[in-house]
């Protein structure tokens, strides 16, 4: 904090100066600014516990920090206080959390479903690797209404090969057993997971895993990035597979995925039930469902309420 006051006096003299620091302080509970008064955007750990040869994260992160349970839950009530209907439980990768402290997700998603309060819980982006780990705590967390059917575990290639070049710690059917079991136990569920196409050792065999894999898992989000070396990671320094190609496989994906969230959308239509409306867009204020579906209304809503919606169309990212 002196060095906050320091730093701004400085700035107002009209001087450059830089105080940087590593610190340990759990960031949970720091005052902060929430841009969107629905949503308590909480972050429960910093770090992660792999190694990824693609990724520039991991060098600014560092390793897996998770804060205590009772931090967060603390901070989720005054989330809860300050009028949020929908808290976000996220981190860099949410599948270890806890493992540093002797705790896991679930645990964590079972105490702060506890809380008595009205609220939605989406439980952030997690790596298939801890899956075996966390599942079936998972499946049985995710069984309270306040939970969002939603899951986002970024696969990043259907090939094994590439999946072991990457040094994901795990396979591709770790994402199908996750997406299996998942669906199996809720039915309408929404799976997200990210790709990368054109790293460095995907051959036009690895490449077409992918397209299978898509195709078989049919995840209704797919966040699509084209391999780009990031510098200082294993990755930059091997051969890279050229643009074009990069390209091409970026164009396939992109339109493979916007193929099958259409289809998945289209089985919405008819659906009624309700709806909380969290967010402002461009297109009007987006509502979510159980499953976290996107939906937009023709009437007027104010964000942060709840309503009983029937679909009655679909697009390729909304209903
Ligand atoms: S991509 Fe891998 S190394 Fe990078 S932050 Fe995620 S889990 Fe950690």
């Amino acid at each position: 904090m002196g060095k906050t006051l320091q730093v701004i006096n400085t700035t107002l003299k009209g001087n450059k100066t830089i105080q940087l620091q590593d610190t340990d302080v759990s960031k949970v509970g720091l005052p902060k600014v929430r841009l969107n008064p629905t949503v308590g955007i909480i972050e429960i750990a910093s770090g992660c516990m792999s190694e990824c040869t693609f990724c520039q994260t991991k060098l600014s992160k560092g390793d897996l920090q998770s804060y205590r349970i009772g931090d967060i839950v603390r901070q989720v009530k005054t989330e809860i206080a300050d009028g949020c209907k929908e808290v976000w439980l996220t981190s860099t990768d949410n599948g270890c959390y806890g493992f540093d402290i002797g705790t896991d997700l679930p645990e964590l998603v079972n105490t702060v479903s506890e809380i008595p309060s009205d609220f939605r819980i989406r439980v952030g982006m997690m790596n298939p690797m801890y899956m075996p780990r966390i599942r079936d705590g998972l499946l049985k967390s995710f069984e309270n209404d306040k939970v969002y059917k939603f899951l986002h575990v970024p696969v990043q290639a259907g090939s094994d090969k590439v999946l072991h070049d990457m040094k994901r710690g795990h396979t591709s059917e770790t994402f199908r057993d996750v997406s299996k079991r998942f669906r199996e136990k809720f039915g309408d569920f929404t799976i997200s997971t990210d790709i990368i196409v054109g790293f460095p050792t995907e051959t036009d065999e690895d490449f077409a895993e992918t397209v299978e894999l898509l195709k078989e898992t049919k995840p209704e989000v797919v966040n699509l990035s084209k391999y780009s070396a990031r510098p200082g990671t294993d990755a930059a320094e091997w051969d890279q597979v050229d643009v074009a190609t990069v390209k091409q496989r970026s164009k396939k994906i992109f339109d493979l995925t916007n193929h099958i969230s259409y289809e998945n959308n289209k089985e919405w239509i008819g659906w009624s039930g309700n709806v909380l409306f969290d967010e402002l867009t461009d297109d009007g204020i987006k509502g979510r469902n159980f499953a976290y579906k996107p939906i937009f209304v023709r009437d007027e809503v104010k964000i942060g309420q709840s309503h009983a919606v029937k679909i009655t169309k679909a697009t390729n990212h909304s209903l």
